[in-house]
């Protein structure tokens, strides 16, 4: 009896009276981008549903932050330009408001009122000619976060001026994959993946029990993983989208806008941030690009518990004090 006992005892340690771990995700298209959605569960009824509502609230911001959607929320406050305070949902304004802080952190580098040159820089290659430096300084002198007023007891915001807008590109998927988590481990999701196109945050373990990895692309060749990061209940984002830049005159510009002169930045090919909350990653890695190698390197070492890695124009890797690289590859 006892032998049976202590046989017992050794086959659920070992997994096998346990149901195993499955995992579950979808890929597709969401805030005009790609998402891979993956919960590991047991039980696939529990792991669908959970994506499945992850999936609803990605939608959902989509539908309050999107400045395409003529119906949302931002689209009227940018129609409303110079004009007059739109009252907007809480959880819209409190956006705004982290917005303006990572503002105020990047001297300005990262700004949400960057989209007023929206529809100055095209990177989807249909530009064949930079436009003119008027055309730039004007839409330019419209970035100004200091511009962006937000009344708290009205829970309004007013852009300032006419022609201002504002634009969530740079931290809206980050944003999104942190409630999407939300929201599918209050389903009882305690492994998961939410990547939406190199915005990512990963929770607990793999399928395996191990810990999940990311393969930094190499940039000399981007199928060729460089690095290896362990990604233990954390986020990892990069900025820097191989496909969406513009060269003139041999120089590469990427589709990240510098406000202080309204050109796109130059230098960096693509920003890493790990940190837990990815929409600060999300941020913080489009700052990066904005403050360059130094001035950016110089930021994250300030911040506790934000590590960085930079792949410079010239194929440079350059991190940030604590990151450990691991080339196993
Ligand atoms: P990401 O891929 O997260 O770096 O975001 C890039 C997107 O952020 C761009 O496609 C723009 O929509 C937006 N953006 C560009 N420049 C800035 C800036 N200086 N501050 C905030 N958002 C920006
Ligand atoms: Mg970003």
């Amino acid at each position: 009896m006892k032998r049976l006992l202590i046989l017992m005892l050794i086959l659920s340690q070992s997994g096998l009276f346990a149901q195993q771990l499955e995992r579950h995700n979808k890929v597709l298209k969401l805030m005009g981008s790609r998402f891979e959605i993956t919960a590991i569960h047991e039980d696939s009824q529990v792991a669908w549903d959970a994506i499945n509502a992850g999936i609803a609230e990605i939608q959902r911001i989509e539908r309050l932050i999107s400045s395409w959607d003529p119906n949302s929320q931002t689209s009227e406050v940018i129609r409303q330009a110079g004009m007059a305070p739109v009252q907007v949902d809480q959880e819209l304004f409190d956006l705004i408001k982290r917005a303006i802080q990572i503002s105020k952190i990047t001297d300005g580098a990262f700004d949400i009122s960057y989209a007023s040159m929206d529809r100055i820089w095209k990177f989807d290659g249909s530009m064949k000619e930079m436009p003119d430096a008027e055309t730039v300084a004007l839409a330019a002198s419209r970035i100004d976060y200091h511009k962006i007023i937000l009344n708290e007891a009205e829970r309004t915001v007013l852009l300032k001026d006419k022609g201002m807008k504002i634009g969530f590109g740079a931290i809206g998927k980050g944003y999104a994959a942190q409630k999407a988590k939300e929201v599918m481990s209050s389903l009882g999701i305690k492994n998961g993946v939410v990547n939406a196109s190199g915005d990512l945050i990963a929770w607990g373990h793999d399928e395996r029990g191990q810990v999940f990895e990311v393969g930094i692309a190499d940039p000399k060749n981007i199928q060729q993983v460089l690095s290896w990061l362990q990604v233990e209940n954390t986020s990892v984002v990069t900025s820097g989208d191989y496909e969406r830049y513009v060269m003139f005159d041999n120089k590469r510009y990427a589709h990240i806008i510098d406000p202080r002169t309204g050109y796109p930045t130059t230098g960096i090919k693509s920003v890493t941030i790990i940190t837990a909350n990815p929409e600060l990653a999300d941020a913080l890695s489009t700052s990066v690009f904005v403050l360059g190698v130094d001035q950016g390197l110089e930021l994250v070492n300030q911040l506790p518990g934000v590590e960085c890695l930079i792949i410079t124009d010239q194929d440079q890797i350059k991190t940030s004090q604590n990151l450990t690289l691991n080339n196993k590859s």
